[in-house]
């Protein structure tokens, strides 16, 4: 799994809630981390991958090894949460479930990841393998059209060129900042020339809550990075505005982004999150145990 990944915003409502009780709840990182298995499961109860307690991978083709086949039991990954029914009674009615606008059964919706460039454009993929739109380049394009935009972004929000990196430079925006964050995603998912992604209703459903109903939103913007399937690394970048700086935007004493003095952030390297809670089946159920699933798994998918 080598390539790149686009910049992110990483986001999250901070609502208090039973599931988000732990260290840093507020932290979009940390969010994701505790709840993302809940979404992984719901995933394979939506591609019917769930059979006798056990979620198996997507398959390829029904030509499975069993020593390499991946999955988990559903009460590991619940043992923290109480089980499905819990967690559906707690999400269902919660004020910060941003994808559940767009999504009526999902749970944990009160966080996500916007890719901001290098968009696979969905409908446009027999033309064009593999599209980009850039986020970045839209805005600036959106305020030679609007003036008044531009106005209200320079009074709310750090200057910077190109304007987008300003609009993320505060952690926890204020309701007035979040107004306009707000304003300028409705203004950009209009004339952005692809389809809208799930990502991006569910980043502009979370600012619409938090504007509506005064929920503080955490907000990161996560410099593009290249992974190897392994480690993540991020390269130079500014630490108040997140842009990566190259010789154009860092003097290597000022980031010619934001304006900011200093030296740029040392590149980063990470583990890559991995494809937790799925581990191999053959570790929990043996592989006797595992082969017969599998039998059972592609007799009733036929
Ligand atoms: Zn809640
Ligand atoms: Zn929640
Ligand atoms: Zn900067």
């Amino acid at each position: 799994m080598q390539g790149t990944t686009p910049e992110f915003i990483r986001w999250a409502l901070a609502h208090e809630c039973p599931l988000r009780d732990f260290p840093k709840w507020k932290d979009p990182n940390k969010t994701e981390r505790h709840l993302r298995a809940i979404r992984v499961y719901q995933n394979a109860v939506q591609d019917s991958r769930v059979l006798d307690g056990i979620a198996i991978e997507p398959l390829v083709s029904s030509d499975v090894v069993p020593n390499e086949v991946l999955g988990f039991r559903v009460d590991d990954v619940f043992e923290f949460y109480g089980d499905p029914s819990s967690v559906a009674s707690i999400c269902e009615p919660c004020p910060a479930n941003a994808v559940r606008q767009s999504d009526s059964q999902a749970w944990v919706g009160c966080f996500g990841l916007m890719p901001v460039s290098n968009i696979v454009l969905p409908d446009l993929v027999d033309e064009v393998p593999v599209g980009t739109v850039d986020l970045r380049e839209q805005l600036e394009l959106l305020l030679t059209q609007q003036p008044y935009l531009e106005e209200s972004i320079r009074t709310c929000f750090p200057r910077t060129s190109p304007e987008w990196y300003g609009l993320w430079i505060s952690r926890v925006p204020s309701i007035k900042q979040r107004q306009i964050q707000l304003q300028v995603v409705n203004e950009l998912l209009k004339v952005v020339p692809c389809a809208i992604t799930p990502p991006w209703e569910a980043f502009q459903s979370a600012l619409r809550l938090s504007v509506d109903r005064k929920i503080p939103l955490h907000i990161q913007l996560v410099p593009e990075a290249v992974t190897d399937g392994v480690y993540w690394y991020v390269d130079q970048h500014c630490g108040r505005c997140c842009a990566i700086s190259t010789a154009l935007t860092h003097t290597g004493q000022q980031c010619q982004v934001c304006k900011n003095e200093g030296r740029p952030r040392e590149p980063q390297r990470r583990f890559v999150r991995g494809k937790r809670p799925y581990w191999k089946m053959t570790r929990f159920l043996g592989a006797e145990g595992t082969s017969k699933y599998l039998e059972r798994y592609l007799k009733q998918k036929g």
